[in-house]
């Protein structure tokens, strides 16, 4: 059967307010698990306030060419949600005068805005410091007019992170699709072949793991180790560095965990693994999401969530950081993703 968006399905939970009921009641209704709100008081922690916005993280739209069992952004060939040019020039406007040293671009496949040449040829000129592209690698294997994307990232010195679940083509096609793996792998190689990922190249080349069922990662840094052995021996690839990302109970992950029946052991296993002391990096400490159209969230889930900043300054176009760093992040249950063990934000651990 061929797999749809929870939109296009007209799934409960593609509505973000009934997401967000389901994170607020049942078994922390009943106090058998603590609220988040709560848990981070326990070590005075509440309410959370960021520290320095570092990141800048836009996502340029919800449409994909895949359509992974485990996305957090719902995102698939059937979104349309695309952010238009007026919207990016509000976004060049603020790079140009951010402090933020992290320009972060994603999606859906961020490719597939009909625009994203065009803004990132304007924002590479700006001279940020670390410019990432979220590829999902596949895209660029996809049509041919995508074929030339690691030479488009290599002009512009982009720093490429991609998911790669696992080094098995039986896994990773079961969590993101068939014939993913292969198209992977090659997309993989032909960044390799540019520079990307090799000892003594600048280009960055780094993968994402998130796990294929309802367990927490492992630990990031001798998955790492396990990775680069494997995907070199076995198809001679290289890369940087592995970020092993906590799956947050949102969107299509929600819905396999309460389809499979293990919604509730899987947030206990989030409460269970609670580490204050990943609190003060979680991602919305030191970054802003930008939406397709133009609104300003704590973090990329909280988008999925549609919960805006808690500022009078919600939307880039009259974006203003020192109005932005002193709001309270909006929290909820999903924060938890964000806390377990070594923590997790979009760039791995931050324990
Ligand atoms: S490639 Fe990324 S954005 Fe696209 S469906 Fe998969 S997880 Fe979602
Ligand atoms: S889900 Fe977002 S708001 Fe919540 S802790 Fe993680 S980064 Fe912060």
């Amino acid at each position: 059967m061929k797999l749809t968006s929870l939109h296009k399905r007209h799934n409960e939970l593609a509505n973000a307010k009934r997401q967000l009921e389901i994170l607020s009641n049942g078994i922390f209704q009943t106090g058998d698990l603590p609220r988040f709100k709560d848990k981070i008081s326990e070590t005075g922690q509440f309410p959370l306030k960021p520290k320095k916005i570092e990141v800048l993280q836009i996502n340029v739209g919800y449409m994909c060419n895949q359509v992974c069992t485990h996305c957090h952004v719902d995102a698939g060939p059937d979104r349309k949600e695309i952010m238009t040019k007026e919207t990016m020039q509000h976004c060049l406007d603020v790079i140009k005068k951010t402090e933020a040293h992290t320009l972060d671009l994603t999606g859906g496949a961020p490719e597939m805005n009909p625009n994203f040449r065009w803004f990132v040829e304007k924002a590479s000129k700006i001279g940020v410091q670390d410019f990432i592209v979220r590829s999902n690698l596949t895209i660029i294997k996809s049509n041919k007019k995508y074929h030339d994307l690691p030479e488009f990232f290599k002009k512009h010195n982009i720093h490429v992170i991609s998911s790669m679940p696992h080094w098995t083509q039986g896994k990773t096609d079961k969590q993101r699709g068939n014939g993913v793996f292969n198209k992977s792998i090659q997309a993989l190689q032909e960044l390799n072949a540019l520079g990307y990922g090799m000892p003594e190249s600048k280009l960055k080349l780094d993968l994402v793991y998130n796990p294929s069922g309802a367990f927490l990662p492992g630990d990031q840094y001798s998955m790492e180790q396990e990775f680069k052995k494997v995907l070199k021996s076995d198809f001679g690839i290289q890369f940087n560095n592995m970020f092993a990302i906590t799956n947050l109970p949102i969107s299509r992950f929600l819905d396999y965990l309460i389809a499979s029946e293990n919604y509730e052991d899987y947030m206990y296993s989030l409460v269970e693994a609670y580490n204050p002391s990943a609190v003060q990096n979680v991602m919305c400490t030191n970054t802003i999401s930008v939406s397709w159209d133009g609104w300003l969230y704590d973090c990329d889930f909280n988008q999925m969530l549609e919960l805006k900043v808690n500022s009078k300054v919600n939307h880039i176009s009259h974006y203003n950081e020192n109005i932005l760093q002193n709001r309270e992040v909006v929290i909820s249950q999903h924060c938890y993703g964000c806390t377990a063990g070594a923590g997790s934000s979009c760039q791995g651990s931050v324990a």
